[in-house]
């Protein structure tokens, strides 16, 4: 209305936030750099509210090119501003939700990898890990015949163990058997595995022979060590283990089966000698 608009400064009309915009153009227009200019800005009704309009204004110029003033053609876009606004809004928030179920969905199968590859009493690899590890060692290491050495190793009287302390017992031991392995072997390419029940095994690429029979020593007087009191064991009067090793040039004809039974030969043969040992099977070539 009239009233609402006249007696008050034209500037004064937009509001503030859009004002510096609309100086620029028209300033432009005095300095005859434009003939006109368009702009989506607010006006601010005289009860306070925000209009949006789209405002398009042209200089009316003579035959020499002097303005003799002005022509606007000014529309109410508020509705269309709104839209615009809700749209931007729902669109945030969906990225937003978006964002939060892709996280959530990489915690899921960070969770479900886990799951898949790692024994959930230890913590170490599981039987299936162990599998893939081997094959793929064995499928890098044959062409340059690298060196890979395959360790089984299994608690000594642990079915007394269980039948004395409880099988609540006798899994915190193979806890603290389970976190001596991965003491003891903790380069990057050695693979620390529960083989099942009281058994472990770690895979030992393009490593010397001498050097893994040492590693191996080693993971048996630390778990002698850890002095896990074993009531029932003939070979000590604590925990202990026996270990069998096997350490090979890759070739074709060796699979992972292969490393397996002479690792699982070699246990038994420490097993038969009084346990609480390791043997070695050292292959050329
Ligand atoms: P050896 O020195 O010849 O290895 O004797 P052992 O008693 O350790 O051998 P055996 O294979 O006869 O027994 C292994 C026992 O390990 C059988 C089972 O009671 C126990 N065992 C296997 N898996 C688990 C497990 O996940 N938790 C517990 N608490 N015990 C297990
Ligand atoms: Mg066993
Ligand atoms: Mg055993």
């Amino acid at each position: 209305k009239d009233e609402e608009v006249f007696g008050r400064d034209y500037g004064s009309l937009t509001h503030p936030d859009d004002q510096a915009r609309e100086r620029i153009l028209f300033g432009a227009l005095q300095a005859r750099e434009q003939n006109g200019y368009s702009i989506e800005k607010r006006y601010v009704h005289h009860d306070g509210r925000s209009v949006w309009i789209s405002e398009s204004l042209s200089v009316l110029r003579d035959s020499e090119g002097q303005p003799q003033g002005f022509t606007g053609v000014i529309e109410d876009i508020t509705a269309r501003r709104e839209a615009e606004d809700s749209l931007r809004r729902l669109n945030a928030g969906l990225e937003l939700r978006v964002a939060e179920r892709t996280a959530e969905l990489e915690e899921a199968n960070g969770k479900l990898e886990k799951l898949a590859t790692e024994d959930g009493l230890t913590g170490l690899a599981n039987r299936r890990q162990l599998d893939a590890t081997i094959d793929r060692e064995l499928s890098r290491g044959f062409r340059t015949s690298d060196m890979l050495s395959f360790l089984m190793c299994d608690v000594d009287f642990f079915k007394r163990y269980n039948d004395r302390y409880g099988h609540g017992e006798g899994d915190r031991c193979l806890k603290l058997v389970g976190a001596a392995l991965r003491a003891s072997f903790h380069r990057a390419s050695d693979l620390t595995a529960r083989y099942g029940g009281e058994e472990f095994s770690v895979v030992i690429p393009n490593t010397p022979p001498e050097h893994v029979l040492q590693l191996a020593e080693r993971l048996r007087a630390r778990v002698m060590t850890e002095a896990i009191p074993h009531g029932g064991s003939d070979a000590a009067t604590v925990v202990t283990i026996s270990i069998g090793v096997v350490s090979a040039p890759i070739t074709r004809e060796r699979a992972r089966a292969w490393y397996i039974k002479m690792a699982d030969e070699a246990l038994y043969r420490s097993k038969a000698a009084g346990r609480n040992r390791v043997t070695h099977v050292g292959v050329v070539n």
